[in-house]
């Protein structure tokens, strides 16, 4: 899997959040590296690996710790001339963009910058931009180079590095007491299938899929999920997915990195007690 080269915003101690947007969307392409820049890595490795950074790639020199564009432009084009990434991820702000603009000079790369969401085509990224106040969205690819895509702050959101999704074999709105349960344990975000949503078990902002989210979590756990074309293309790049279904022939397991066929309501509370016993809690 190719690397997505993200650069880190930071305050020397704590990871900006646009951080963690960017390596939420670096993880639909391939696999997020972070460019950090300055001191304080060393305290951010945990956060960054939540979000799914594989790697965190340090620049610590004294040049770099106001953080100004033409050393970071410097060590993104040594970065992209080393690693051979996808794409580079920059945060669309002044600064980010003046890195974006001196980096695709650098190494003859096309530059764009404004993106509110990016898309995969085959492993490219396309960027979505939002023009005339929202009253018109514009897709984009670099036609040159690797791409360079500069997103604006909170564009989306920060996706959590699990996610439990619930489906129609939940049964009921109360039975999703289930899913959140494993949830809290694992300290996922919950999803749900439209099947789920539109019989009004689980709120509409939940749904996973065509017409709802699109997640890429670390794992993702479908439980009671047939696996529809439309809810796979919510959740397929997921780096590990896991399914509990009592249908062996279910369509979901051909994604599945490990399933288990059985009945939910007997392998969920065991899951989840399994790991609250692992836990200690
Ligand atoms: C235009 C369009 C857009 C759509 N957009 C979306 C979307 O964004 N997201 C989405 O999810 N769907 C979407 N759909 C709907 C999609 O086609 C499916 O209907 C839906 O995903 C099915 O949800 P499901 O897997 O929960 O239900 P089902 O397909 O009914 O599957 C339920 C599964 O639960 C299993 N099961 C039942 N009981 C148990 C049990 N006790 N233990 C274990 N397993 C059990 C069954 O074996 C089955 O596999 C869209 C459809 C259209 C036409």
């Amino acid at each position: 899997m190719s690397e997505i080269l993200v650069l880190a915003a930071h305050d020397g101690d704590s990871v900006k959040k646009v951080t963690l947007e960017l390596l939420t969307l670096a993880r639909r392409f391939g696999e997020p590296a972070a460019v950090w820049l300055g001191s304080g890595a060393d305290a951010a490795r945990e956060r960054l690996a939540e979000y799914g950074a594989a790697k965190v790639y340090v620049a610590a020199g004294d040049d770099m710790t106001d953080y100004v564009a033409a050393p970071a432009a410097e060590v993104l084009a040594a970065l992209v001339a080393q690693a051979s990434p996808a794409a580079v991820l920059v945060p669309s702000t002044a600064e980010g963009k003046e890195v974006a603009g001196r980096l695709a000079v650098k190494i003859g790369s096309g530059v764009l910058t404004d993106a509110v969401d990016l898309a995969d085509d085959g492993g490219t990224p396309v960027a979505e931009q939002s023009i005339f106040g929202g009253a018109i969205i514009v897709k984009s690819k670099v036609s040159t180079g690797i791409p360079i895509v500069a997103v604006r702050p909170n564009a989306v959101p920060p996706e959590a590095s699990i996610v439990v999704s619930g489906g129609r074999g939940v049964g009921n709105a109360e039975n999703f007491a289930l899913i959140e349960g494993l949830a809290d344990k694992l300290g996922a975000a919950v999803g749900a299938s439209r099947a789920a949503t539109d019989a009004g078990w689980y709120p509409h902002q939940f749904q996973v899929g065509q017409t709802g989210k699109t997640v890429s979590p670390q794992l993702y756990l479908a439980v009671g999920i047939s696996g529809a074309i439309q809810h796979r293309a919510g959740m397929q790049t997921s780096k590990t997915i896991m399914v509990i279904n009592k249908d062996p022939e279910a369509p979901i397991f051909e994604l599945a990195d490990f399933g288990v066929v059985g009945d939910l309501f007997k392998v969920v509370p065991q899951l989840t007690e399994e790991i609250t016993r692992r836990q200690g809690s």
